[in-house]
This record gives structure tokens, sequence and C-alpha cells, in this order.
């Protein structure tokens, strides 16, 4: 049985860049009914129980029943996207990256400023519902991306890049609060984002 990640702070902590019903709404309904429906789908086929859910996704495509490959996309992907959403958000984290994974960035795209343009462009075009990303391959070296819906970076390079941030531009994610305005939900976020678990991620990629 998988489960949400615990929430490490309360809904309504990161106020006011993320309003409380946004927070009770996303995590109490969308993600719990994404993992309520992956767990369904894996009680129905034994065998992936006793998988992970990176390596569902690395080998997603060689699944045959496509009813089952769409569950595991749709509801594993929202399962493992919201929980990497929300461990990386903290109403007193380190608002900046520092250390190696700092140097990584400056490495691959000059600078902090530099990244958050990349993400927030990735995260602005990004049509209609998906995410933005902050990759790594287990050499640590960092890319930027963006997927539609709930896929991930693991699925589309099957397992070369792992996220270590997911922005969600699901209308879900912001709409309550930001309405249309979602590059001003996007720059809100580095208000709450929390570089020292985003940091830790990386470590773990990269050490694996
Ligand atoms: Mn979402």
């Amino acid at each position: 049985m998988l489960k949400q990640v615990e929430l490490t702070y309360s809904f309504n902590d990161l106020e006011p860049y993320i309003d409380e019903l946004t927070m009770v709404t996303h995590y109490s309904k969308h993600h719990a009914t994404y993992t309520a429906n992956l767990n369904a789908a894996i009680e129905k086929n034994p065998e992936l129980s006793q998988k992970s859910i990176e390596d569902i996704f690395i080998h997603l495509s060689e699944i045959s029943d496509e009813a089952l490959k769409t569950a595991l996309r749709n509801n594993g992907g929202g399962y493992y996207n919201h929980n990497l959403y929300f461990s990386t958000l903290s109403p007193k984290g380190l608002r900046k990256p520092e250390g190696n994974l700092l140097k990584q960035i400056e490495s691959d795209f000059g600078s902090f400023d530099d990244l958050k343009e990349k993400l927030n462009n990735a995260a602005a075009t990004r049509f209609g519902s998906g995410w933005a990303w902050l990759s790594t391959d287990k050499s640590g070296r960092l890319s930027v991306s963006s997927s539609p819906n709930q896929d991930n970076p693991l699925i589309e390079t099957r397992g070369e890049w792992t996220p270590i941030l997911g922005i969600d531009v699901w209308e879900h994610a912001y709409y309550l609060k930001y309405k249309n305005l979602r590059l001003d939900y996007i720059n809100a976020l580095y208000s709450v984002l929390d570089w020292e678990q985003i940091a830790n991620l990386y470590n773990k990629v990269k050490a694996s």
C-alpha cells in the first residue's frame, strides 16, 4: 500500500504564498485520489506490489495492457509527482541552493537566477496541465524540462533523469488564489521551496 508523503507543516503554514484551501484540496482530495487509484490498480495486479514506483515508471513502456499502463501513468505519476512537490515545500526552509548543488547549478546554467528563468519559462509555457522539472542524472548533471498531465522525467527518460524539484502547473495548484496568473504563483513558490530538501534528493540520486 503506497502512502502520501506526510506533511511536515500545516495546511495554512505556506500562507500567503499558497493558501490553505488550495493546500487542503490539493493534498486531501487530488493527491489522495491519485494515491487511492494507484493502490487499486496495484491491488488488481499483485505482481506490481513488489516493485518500486520508480521501477514501474522505468519499465512502463513494457506493459502491454493499455488500460493498466494508462492507470499507472496517470495515477502513479499523480502519486509520485505530488509526493515530490509537497516534500520540497516548507514554511521555514533554505530559500536558495547552497554547497555542491549550487556549484552544479552554476556549472550547468550560469547562476541560480538563470536556473529560475529556465524553470519559469518551462512552467509558464507548458500548455494546459502539467509540470516543470529540475532533474539530475547519476553523474549529477542537472536539466530543466516540462511534462504534460502527470508524466515526469522518470517516465519520459526511462530512468535516466530523476526529478528533484517539480513545479505543479495544473490549475488546481493555484487557481483559487492566483486565477489565471500562473507566473505569479510560480514566482511565489520560491518563497516556500526548501532547497535543503532538494539538495538531499540531489545527493541521494547522485550517490545511487
Ligand atoms: Mn497537483
